[in-house]
């Protein structure tokens, strides 16, 4: 797949946190209710952690309780989505169009009117609050 932001991934270790390259190039997850935004409310836009492109806005984000920032819609169009059978599951993988970043999963429980739940690392993302 081309990308727009294209590293290496010795150039994606230099500039990301140990954090946030396992997450973002090596497809981890951190652990639930460890993360930054988990709980975070305030109103403003989520960019990808790798490359910046806008992901989500904080109207979409909501409290699902499981542990991971949660949104019921994406914002812009730099999400993409791919089938993931790892760990003996049948996910939704979802990613940063722009830079191939892992950035969670995809669940078909959320709230409407979407009906689905954008399950997020909080160390994929960053925030930046509304000027
Ligand atoms: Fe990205």
């Amino acid at each position: 797949m081309e990308r727009k932001v294209n590293k290496s991934e010795d150039e994606w270790k230099a500039e990301l946190s140990t954090e946030q390259f396992k997450v973002l190039r090596l497809k981890d997850t951190e652990l639930p209710f460890t993360g930054e935004y988990n709980d975070h409310k305030e109103k403003g836009t989520y960019k990808c952690a790798g490359c910046g492109a806008i992901l989500f806005s904080s109207e979409t984000k909501y409290d699902s309780g499981c542990g991971w920032p949660a949104f019921f819609d994406e914002m812009g169009d730099n999400i993409e989505k791919e089938l993931d059978l790892s760990h003996g599951m049948r996910r939704i993988e979802v990613l940063c169009k722009n830079c191939g970043g892992h950035l969670g999963h995809l669940f078909d429980d959320g709230p409407q009117p979407t009906g689905i739940r954008y399950c997020i690392n909080s160390v994929s993302i960053k925030f930046e609050k509304d000027s």
